[in-house]
């Protein structure tokens, strides 16, 4: 206004104190959906710290050619639609919900900040701020703030997911070995002793894919993948009835035994593996199409299956099971790194601090939104809220799918008796519900999931 005289507010950090009702750790997807939840329903203020710069969390520091595993539209935050519900028409995704990329999923947790966090009056970003023990430090200045959360402090680390780009190899690598983590692979020049991707997980199948994309020949192509997984069909986690997972009950509720599973989600179209001889040891949530399973197929005969990797020299990979001889000039990418570790479960609600776990199996931001709705009913006490959220780590064996089956039929019996979340279950974005599940067949797979869990 014309005349008026201008108040620049002192930076929280210059006061020494950041004070808010809510003091979130982590401006990733977890962050930043709990946050928009306790905007919608509460009145209350948050404080939002983060190393990065921008918010979005690790995928800040993904490699350029990641795109999310799960369709968008029931990704991000609560209030703002991601991506526009288009079926993808070309590549490896085609006819299925469109997938954000990297890019588009920091853009949009951007625009969220900018456009509705910020402009609300109700929440500060420390961006490029460390938290340790009470006390904010600014990665810039280094001047600190100690922490004052009116209700919680809220822990959105914990999870501690970490990706290639993020730390050094945990393997030994000799001097003149090119290593590189996925994200330098499209500015990489062809190496003439081929390409070593080294990681079993979704990671290095992406690495895979992108350099089959390119046109890379599959006999260039070498792949030391320690153990073998069950991956998820992405064609039956689509929106609307396209979210088939409550299909699950049906053949948990017949099968005889955890292997008897195993083989009716595969029967199903629910489960897929590389190598149908094979029995898979990990289950991580990783999600494909057949059409992407059909490529990863193409490089079967590079595929190393003898143990993680203890050194990498100048001629060889000394792996846990042997060493293989490899042309000096290879060019390794390194996609080892745990991703989403399995971390052991706490109490989601203690009496001062919040932490941010997953309630409902793989969906993080699903989970971290449901915490927000239940913290923001004051009227439940320590328990009560901790018996709404029931943590689910996650998995990392496929005996993981079967606890974590269980703990989900658990937490939404817990559910059904609360009104203000089953109403928000009915109407948020982030719960993909497609036809419900067989009554019948849930009290079913609930007692073989207790036998077979108990075997
Ligand atoms: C390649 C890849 C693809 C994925 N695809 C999907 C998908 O399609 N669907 C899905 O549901 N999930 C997916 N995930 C899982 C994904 O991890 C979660 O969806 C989600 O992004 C995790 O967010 P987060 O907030 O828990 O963690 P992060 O993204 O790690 O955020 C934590 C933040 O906390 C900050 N931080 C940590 N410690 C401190 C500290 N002491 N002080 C200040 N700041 C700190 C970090 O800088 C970081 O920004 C994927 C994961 C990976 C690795």
């Amino acid at each position: 206004m014309p005349g008026a005289e201008a108040t620049i507010e002192a930076d929280p950090i210059e006061r020494g104190a950041i004070e808010a009702d809510y003091v979130v750790i982590g401006a990733g997807a977890m962050g930043m959906a709990f946050t928009d939840v306790i905007l919608t329903h509460t009145d209350a203020t948050v404080a939002i710290v983060d190393r990065h710069d921008k918010p979005g969390g690790h995928w800040n520091d993904a490699y350029p050619f990641v795109r999310l595993h799960q369709p968008s539209s029931f990704y991000g935050v609560d209030s703002a639609e991601l991506g526009s519900n288009r079926i993808d028409e070309v590549g490896w995704n085609a006819g299925l919900s469109e997938l954000a990329s990297g890019a588009e999923v920091c853009a949009y947790f951007d625009q969220v900040m900018q456009r509705r966090f910020l402009p609300s009056g109700r929440v500060t970003h420390h961006a490029r701020s460390v938290y340790a023990d009470g006390v904010v430090t600014s990665i810039p200045t280094g001047r600190t703030a100690s922490v004052r959360a009116g209700r919680r402090l809220v822990d959105a680390t914990y999870m501690n997911v970490t990706v290639p780009s993020m730390r050094p190899p945990a393997y030994g690598v000799a001097d003149g070995v090119r290593v590189i983590p996925p994200n330098g692979l499209p500015s990489a020049d062809r190496p003439e002793g081929g390409y070593v991707i080294v990681g079993a997980g979704k990671t290095a199948m992406d690495a895979v894919l992108w350099l089959l994309d390119r046109g890379v020949d599959p006999a260039e192509i070498t792949w030391i993948t320690p153990r073998d997984s069950w991956l998820l069909n992405r064609a039956v986690i689509q929106p609307g009835d396209g979210f088939r997972l409550n299909e699950q009950f049906d053949v948990l509720a017949v099968a005889d035994s955890a292997e008897a599973v195993y083989a009716g989600m595969e029967e199903a179209g629910h489960f897929l593996r590389i190598d149908p001889s094979i029995e898979p040891t990990m289950y991580r949530c990783a999600t494909v199409t057949e059409a992407e399973l059909t490529q990863l197929r193409r490089v079967a005969d590079g595929i190393v299956r003898q143990g993680r990797v203890e050194r990498i020299e100048p001629d060889a990979l000394v792996l846990e099971g042997g060493t293989l001889s490899r042309p000096p000039d290879s060019l390794h990418v390194d996609c080892s790194a745990d991703g989403l570790e399995r971390r052991p479960a706490v109490p989601v609600f203690a009496k001062d601090r919040l932490t941010l776990q997953t309630v409902r199996a793989c969906q993080q931001v699903f989970s971290a939104a449901l915490i927000a709705r239940v913290e923001s009913d004051r009227s439940l006490d320590l328990d009560a809220a901790n018996r709404l959220t029931g943590v689910i780590p996650h998995p990392d064996v496929p005996r993981d799918f079967l606890s974590g089956a269980l703990a989900h039929i658990a937490n939404a019996q817990q559910w059904l008796g609360h009104d203000g979340l089953l109403e928000w279950l009915g109407q948020t974005r982030l719960s993909p519900d497609g036809p419900p599940a067989d009554p019948t067949a849930v009290v079913r797979a609930a007692a073989n999931l207790e036998r077979f869990l108990a075997e």
